[in-house]
């Protein structure tokens, strides 16, 4: 590990298990425990922090003092990456889909505050730099510049994601996980024991690529015995970001009860999916759960909670 990321995450918390105390699970009999990601840094939200790490080891190994990268307004992985390269004391710029507001959102003003230079760009624009997959595909690079694809999806944020599922002490059957690009998925299906099962959450509608793109990441690897996963795509309320009642009102009661803390995008949509497939008793009694909390609070400042 590059001495300046080995310092910086020494001023990380430990992703502890926290037991989910609510009388329902009771009921039906089931344990659930959450990896607390979201306890990792008070700012570097858990996900991200795990999918850039050695992304970013690769970047600094090789000398690179600027790091590209894109996202949207809300972007979790741009906020993630703004104040890591901050801390570093690396450069960071964005591609920042749609047109550059009046009045930036909390994330965005963050960006700015950090340093971070924005280049708005049309959603054309933005689809068409989803083509550069590797670090030195971006067209005009130079020397000392990095590309970060959109969401980190590649073997090295793969690596971070395994230390996750290393960390965890006990035993379980099942693993659940939001889902956006399914990287964080993958990298879980591929470290968590072959006795157990991967469920994904697909935060996003029409999700055909999610389950291709899984199994593509996973193809590069040397098969062995795997978990047995799969993708369930009926909690996403309708699209990436959308909510309704339904999903405010459970993620508030699931904070008075639990003390555990949700936002709307991905880890409450992955918590109502869980809770409702519970209670359609679709884990057998004595079922030990772990749902991965990926963090992402900065973004419920995005939402009228
Ligand atoms: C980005 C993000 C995800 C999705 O991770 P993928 O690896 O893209 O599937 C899940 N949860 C949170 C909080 C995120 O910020």
């Amino acid at each position: 590990m590059h001495p300046d990321l080995a310092r910086l995450e020494q001023q990380f918390n430990p992703s502890v298990l926290t037991r989910v105390k609510d009388s329902l699970l009771d009921r039906f009999k089931v344990e659930v425990r959450m990896k607390r990601d979201d306890r990792l840094h008070p700012v570097i939200s858990g996900n991200k922090w795990r999918k850039l790490k050695f992304i970013l080891n690769h970047a600094l190994s090789m000398g690179s003092d600027t790091i590209i990268s894109m996202g949207g307004a809300y972007s979790n992985h741009l906020h993630a990456l703004a104040f890591t390269g901050k801390m570093l004391g690396i450069n960071t710029v964005a591609y920042v889909r749609g047109e550059k507001p009046k009045h930036f959102n909390p994330t965005l003003s963050d960006l700015e505050h950090w340093g971070m230079k924005l280049r708005f760009v049309s959603r054309s624009e933005y689809r068409l730099l989803r083509k550069y997959k590797n670090w030195n595909d971006l067209p005009g690079l130079k020397s000392g510049e990095y590309w970060l694809p959109e969401g980190g999806m590649s073997q090295l944020a793969l690596t971070g994601v395994r230390q996750l599922v290393e960390e965890i002490d006990r035993e379980y059957d099942v693993i659940c996980v939001p889902c956006g690009t399914g990287t964080t998925l993958t990298g879980i299906v591929e470290t968590a024991p072959a006795n157990t099962a991967a469920i994904g959450f697909a935060a996003l509608k029409d999700q055909g690529f999610l389950q291709r793109d899984v199994e593509s990441l996973l193809q590069e690897k040397i098969k062995k015995d795997r978990c047995r996963w799969s993708i369930n795509s009926d909690y996403h309320f309708g699209g990436f970001a959308k909510t309704n009642d339904d999903l405010l009102t459970f993620i508030e009661s699931f904070e008075n009860i639990t003390h555990i803390p949700l936002e709307p995008v991905y880890t409450g949509k992955m918590m109502f999916g869980l809770y409702d497939l519970i209670q359609q008793n679709c884990f057998a009694p004595g079922q030990r759960i772990i749902a991965v909390h990926t963090g992402g609070l900065q973004g419920n400042r995005g939402f009228a909670l």
